[in-house]
């Protein structure tokens, strides 16, 4: 599986990775289900792969507006969620069907942030449940391996 890097700027470095920490607001600590990834001025976010796209400005997560990248693979559904994003921006993707490498949207520092970054989040299907759910699988063998190539594409700061 080819991913397309959903920040192509030069200096983006991983803030925060996926797993437990002390949350930087809410001073508890909490599982974090994605990635941050930071950088500076004007940041185009992409789409990791083909798929269908949705955006909502009026979540209580505080993830601000956000988009959601849905897209399935080898019959496994997924949705990318990219969340804190600019929201002077917005409204610029209105077609739902997006190609990979497409701009979703920009960095931005929307909802529960403390400064401009992208929070990107996996989450799978489980059909056993009936549940999304976050996902962490980092064998570079396996071909959803999303984080895999995160932690390769971005340093961490
Ligand atoms: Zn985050």
């Amino acid at each position: 599986m080819n991913f397309f890097k959903p920040i192509n700027k030069d200096g983006t470095k991983q803030t925060s990775k996926f797993g437990y920490r002390m949350h930087p607001i809410l001073k508890k600590r909490k599982k974090h289900n994605g990635y941050d990834l930071a950088n500076s001025g004007e940041v185009e976010l992409h789409a990791i792969c083909n798929g269908n796209v949705s955006y909502n400005d009026t979540d209580n997560k505080g993830w601000g507006y956000y988009a959601r990248l849905y897209y399935v693979i080898e019959g496994i559904q997924f949705i990318a969620y990219y969340a804190h994003m600019d929201r002077n921006k917005k409204n610029i993707f209105n077609d739902r069907k997006i190609k990979k490498g497409d701009i979703i949207g920009y960095m931005g520092n929307t909802g529960e942030s403390k400064g401009q970054h992208l929070h990107l989040e996996i989450r799978f299907y489980d059909s056993d449940v009936k549940k999304w759910k976050a996902y962490d699988y980092r064998n570079p063998d396996h071909p959803y391996v999303i984080n895999y190539f995160v932690d390769n594409w971005y340093k961490e700061r």
